[in-house]
């Protein structure tokens, strides 16, 4: 997918920052966080910038957070078909290498549906396997 076509799809208008910031994305196939992102942009950008294009992103459904162990937020691009419910709600699990430390988006395999009880409104859910990821393990 073209950083075009996901401006285009989520109403997003094309200005210079959002699309160095999608292209960093639609480049890098794992999670990332502002700093990563910052240091791979080809254009310099302010981190106000950067944070609030990321946020709007966020709302829109373009991204998703993804929770690993590093203590720093990252970020995924959301797959196509990306059910944006009520919430940001994702049921894929993220996968963590020990030795690369990368992050990245299994959209293979499923979180088995989480059924909470009365009164809790579930907003995200994240699961974080942990192990080696097959370029290291090559
Ligand atoms: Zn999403
Ligand atoms: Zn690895
Ligand atoms: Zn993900």
């Amino acid at each position: 997918m073209t950083t075009e076509n996901i401006l285009r799809r989520h109403d997003l208008r094309r200005t210079s920052n959002r699309t160095a910031i999608l292209d960093v994305f639609v480049a890098q196939e794992v999670a990332l966080s502002e700093r990563e992102i910052e240091e791979a942009m080809s254009q310099t950008c302010d981190r106000v910038t950067i944070y609030r294009t990321l946020n709007s992103f966020l709302e829109r459904g373009v991204i998703h957070r993804v929770l690993d162990d590093s203590g720093v937020m990252k970020y995924a691009l959301c797959a196509a078909d990306c059910a944006h419910h009520e919430a940001h709600y994702h049921d894929h699990v993220h996968f963590k290498c020990r030795m690369c430390g990368q992050t990245t988006c299994i959209e293979q395999v499923q979180i088995p549906k989480v059924i909470l009880p009365e009164g809790f409104a579930l907003e995200e859910v994240n699961m974080l396997l942990q192990g080696v990821c097959p370029e290291c393990r090559g």
